[in-house]
């Protein structure tokens, strides 16, 4: 598959020498790189990729999932071309702040009071800040092989190499970069996800240490892994005996997997919510909020130079491009019947991938949550980081090159990642994708 790859895309290959030159690997986010070479972009419309050599691609990746509304949407693109005309920066309150915030307030029990950012990496390190700035304490819980952004503690076993994890139920915490103090992880604590047990045992052993438990309440950096039954409760309960504040990361399932993110789908509400990506339909920003009372230490600045709240600053925070774009995806975009579409379609594309597999005999198994999916090489199924090394990477590899060369993106280019259906995605664009995949299948399987 790569070597057809590699046919369909010439200019792809000759951009990626050219731009090699001039920043890092070609690229402006580590992660976009990939072998032998990215598929270079010409322009993004609607559902479709256009790529530097002419070829057009149904995009299910969509940036992971920034663009749940698609690409280019008519009534977004037209709001936000009006507000360049109306100012783009100005560092002045405005109504755009009531436009943008509204919409969060309504859709998340927890969100009292919210302030924006630029992306999700600032909404965790900010929730981060926040909760210990509110409890006095250091230490955050975090699950091991979860990714919170690019921020230092949050790349404490984002992913680490299972041969220097660790024993599971006591993770050796790795620095996944370079440059990282080694004092960093002293703070960090490492769960595993889906089992509760583990992250009382730390709670246990650092009582009164921990200002914050960690999570996304459904595991969107290793595919699709939900909560099982009771474990985000039981987080829940364990925030509250402990005194620590829960904190979803909700950047990846926040807006997609229901209009209230994975605290509305699963039923449990946290202390703090990180937000971006699909709230603001494809423009830089991110937003983290919850309950007035913590909240407002955001509120509080200096007193004779003396810190007294959680510092929050940026020059583009709430700028009035990003808050339009907001308010018009969360009001006029993201409708509940909005929900049900993306909903259904994933199913349907959800079905469609079971029955090739069946057909085929391909070990694996497909799950979803609202506009959100995977498919999972693998006979067992993925419940914590530590499953992951089940996941047949090579076979995933060849699916997903394949994919491409039949003119579909399935999801970003690994097993870590999802698909998502967009409102402007059709029936018959996912019966195309169903149908890529039963002509690659037939290959895969030989
Ligand atoms: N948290 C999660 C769960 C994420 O998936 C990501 C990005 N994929 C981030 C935080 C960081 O967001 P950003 O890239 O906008 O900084």
């Amino acid at each position: 598959e790569h070597e057809q790859y590699q046919e369909q895309t010439p200019g792809s290959a000759a951009l990626a020498e050219d731009l090699g030159e001039l920043v890092p690997a070609g690229v402006c986010s580590t992660y976009r790189a990939y072998d032998p070479y990215p598929v270079h972009a010409e322009r993004a419309t609607g559902t479709t990729i256009h790529d530097v050599d002419g070829n057009e691609y149904l995009d299910f990746a969509l940036n992971n999932g920034t663009q749940l509304v698609g690409h280019t949407h008519p009534a977004l693109s037209e709001a936000t071309k009006e507000q360049i005309d109306d100012g783009t920066l100005y560092t002045r309150p405005s109504d755009l702040i009531e436009f943008a915030a509204q919409p969060l307030i309504d859709r998340w029990e927890a969100i009292e009071q919210v302030r924006f950012t630029n992306s999700g990496t600032e909404s965790v390190m900010h929730s981060m800040r926040l909760a210990r700035a509110a409890t006095g304490r250091e230490k955050i819980i975090r699950m091991e092989g979860a990714y919170h952004g690019a921020h230092d503690p949050a790349l404490v076993s984002k992913m680490p190499p299972l041969d220097q994890a660790g024993p599971a139920n006591n993770p050796t915490p790795i620095r996944e970069s370079r440059g990282i103090p080694e004092s960093v992880p002293e703070n960090i604590l490492l769960a595993q996800y889906n089992d509760a047990a583990s992250v009382e045992r730390l709670l246990r052993t650092h009582e009164d240490e921990v200002a914050g438990i960690l999570v996304e309440p459904a595991c969107f950096n290793l595919g699709v892994v939900e909560p099982e039954d009771g474990f985000l409760h039981r987080l829940r309960e364990l925030a509250d005996e402990f005194g620590a504040v829960l904190i979803f990361d909700e950047v990846k399932t926040g807006a997609k997997i229901a209009p209230g993110g994975g605290a509305e789908y699963y039923g449990v509400q946290p202390d703090l919510v990180a937000l971006a990506k699909a709230i603001g339909g494809g423009y830089p920003v991110g937003a983290f909020g919850g309950k007035r009372e913590l909240m407002e230490l955001v509120a509080a600045d200096l007193e004779k130079g003396v810190a007294t709240g959680a510092a929050h600053y940026g020059t583009y925070n709430g700028n009035p491009l990003s808050l339009r774009a907001v308010g018009v995806t969360l009001r006029e975009i993201l409708t509940d019947d909005a929900y049900d579409h993306v909903t259904e379609l994933s199913e349907r594309l959800a079905d469609g991938y079971r029955d090739v597999m069946a057909d085929a005999d391909i070990d694996g198994y497909v799950v979803t949550a609202g506009s959100q999916g995977m498919v999972y090489f693998t006979d067992e199924r993925v419940r914590t980081f530590r499953d992951w090394e089940h996941v047949d990477e090579e076979f995933h590899e060849a699916y997903w090159f394949g994919m491409l060369n039949r003119g579909v993106i399935p999801h970003p280019h690994d097993a870590s990642q999802q698909w998502t259906i967009s409102v402007q995605h059709t029936t018959d664009e996912i019966d195309t994708h169903i149908d890529a995949f039963a002509d690659l299948a037939t290959h895969l399987s030989d």
